[in-house]
Order: C-alpha cells, then sequence, then structure tokens
C-alpha cells in the first residue's frame, strides 16, 4: 500500500502527474478541489457553502475540508493506496493528516510563479466532458470546442487575474510551512515542474524508487493527464457517498486541473 501526498502551486501539473501515477499503480486520485467543484457544480448544500470562497481563489476552512477528507479516506476504496491532491494545504491540515494517516512520501512540484500564470490563464476545460486544454500546449483543433466532443471550451471560475494572485499568495504563506513541517520528517521529494508531463512523471518514478518503472509509463498513463476536473465527468458516480463526491477520486483517467 503507498500513500502519497502532491504538493505545488496551482497549474504545477498536481492533476495531470497524480492520474498518471494513479493509472499505473492503481492508486486512488483524491483531489480535495475536484471533490468542492463537484458539490458547487452539483448544487449541493456543501457547494453553496464553499462556492464564493473558491471563486476567490481563497482557502476552504479547515473543519469543512477535514470533514471532506475524513470522509472520502473511510469510504476505503484504495486497495493499493492513495494519492492525494490539494490537501493538506496549511500547518492544521498537516498535523491533521499525520496523526490520522502514515505517509510514503510527498511530491513537490517545483513551479517558478511567472510560469505559473502564464500556464493557468490560459487554460481551458470543456463543459461537457471535462477535458482539459491549454492554449499554450495544448491547443483544441477548432477555437472554443472540445475535440472530443464539441463541448464548448469555457474558462475555471477561479482562473482569474485576482484569484490567481490570491491563491499564490496564500500558497506561499500558508503551504511553504506544510513543506517545512514534511520536510523534517524527511518525506519530500521535490520534482522540476516545467518540463513536459512525461519528463515530470518520469522524474516522480525515479525519486519515489517506483520500481523500475522510470522508462516505463503505460500507453493507458500517457492517455490520462489531460482529463481534468472529474467533478463534471465522474462526480456523479459518487454522488450518494457520504456527502462528500469522490469527484474522480477513485477513477484512474481523471486528473484535476492543479
Ligand atoms: P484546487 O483545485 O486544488 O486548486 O482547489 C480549488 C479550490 O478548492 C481552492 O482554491 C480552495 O478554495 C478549495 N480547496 C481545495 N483544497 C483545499 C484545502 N486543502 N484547504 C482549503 N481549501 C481547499
Amino acid at each position: 500500500m503507498r500513500k502519497f501526498v502532491i504538493m505545488g502551486v496551482q497549474g504545477s501539473g498536481k492533476g495531470t502527474q497524480s492520474a498518471m501515477l494513479s493509472a499505473d499503480f492503481d492508486l486512488v486520485h483524491i483531489a480535495v478541489g475536484d471533490i468542492f467543484r463537484w458539490h458547487v457544480q452539483n448544487h449541493t448544500k456543501l457547494g453553496a457553502q464553499v462556492r464564493r470562497i473558491m471563486a476567490a481563489g481563497e482557502l476552504v476552512g479547515d473543519d469543512l475540508v477535514e470533514r471532506v477528507v475524513r470522509d472520502r479516506l473511510e469510504q476505503h476504496d484504495w486497495n493499493y493506496g492513495f494519492i492525494i491532491d490539494g490537501f493538506p494545504r496549511n500547518g492544521r491540515q498537516a498535523e491533521f493528516f499525520l496523526e490520522s494517516y502514515d505517509i510514503d512520501g510527498v511530491i513537490y512540484l517545483d513551479l517558478p510563479d511567472s510560469e505559473v500564470r502564464r500556464r493557468v490563464l490560459s487554460r481551458r476545460l470543456c463543459s461537457r466532458c471535462g477535458m482539459d486544454y491549454n492554449l499554450i500546449a495544448h491547443r483544441p483543433k477548432a477555437e472554443g470546442r472540445c475535440d472530443v466532443c464539441g463541448g464548448a471550451l469555457v474558462t475555471r471560475e477561479d482562473d482569474t487575474e485576482e484569484a490567481l494572485a490570491a491563491r499564490l499568495r496564500d500558497f506561499h504563506e500558508k503551504t511553504n510551512p506544510v513543506l517545512d513541517l514534511f520536510r523534517r520528517k524527511e518525506y519530500v521529494f521535490v520534482v522540476d515542474a516545467r518540463p513536459g508531463k512525461e519528463t515530470v512523471q518520469r522524474a516522480i518514478r525515479e525519486r519515489l524508487g517506483l520500481c523500475g518503472s522510470a522508462e516505463s509509463l503505460s500507453a493507458e498513463s500517457m492517455s490520462t493527464g489531460s482529463m481534468s476536473t472529474g467533478s463534471i465527468t465522474t462526480g456523479s458516480a459518487n454522488a450518494g457517498s457520504a456527502g462528500a463526491g469522490s469527484a474522480g477520486a477513485g477513477s484512474a483517467g481523471a486528473g484535476s486541473a492543479g
């Protein structure tokens, strides 16, 4: 059983890299932001509580986040382990997590703020199937339309200059102390997030010592990572579960937009 945390600023590729790892190692990908997005899109009570906070790029309160994470992990559908993305994001969340779960490693995707802005502001998402696009690196064939289903491409509500500035500020203020805490336990594997997704994935596998697999990205893992926010595509599969839709968390093919 392997339990990993993946950290990195918005746009560093957490969702993509988690989905690629999940595909080859049967890990359940738990993306906390996707769970919240699923609730917002499905107009649940929890969605109503977090919608404005998310749109402003602020962090949801710790009690609520911890409840969602606890409920999700208590589903125990992660026989071979999990990779959790977007959590913990501050010292208190990290302490909660470390008290409850042993972890095998923290993958930190390192990306300079200038590159974050470039990536995030060019990100688009299919409003119908959730496929992720980037107007720089992964343009749709027809402008504004999804290559897969023809749905309209939209910008994530929190991918604005203002919300991004707030998220970057929050990240540096609150998430860096989390990294320091994990570093003291020697859990942290820093990976340069600037290269292409396969190169980053190989580096992650090498750093984690995943069984000679640095060279062997499966076709499945290479084709994942562009499907975004399971909130749209797979959230409903978990809609009835404990009030915390897993939002694609369990499905190897559903990366998040991180
Ligand atoms: P993400 O997709 O990880 O960027 O998360 C989207 C939004 O969900 C964040 O901007 C927060 O509003 C909320 N969120 C996700 N994870 C957390 C967390 N661990 N703590 C607080 N808020 C979170």
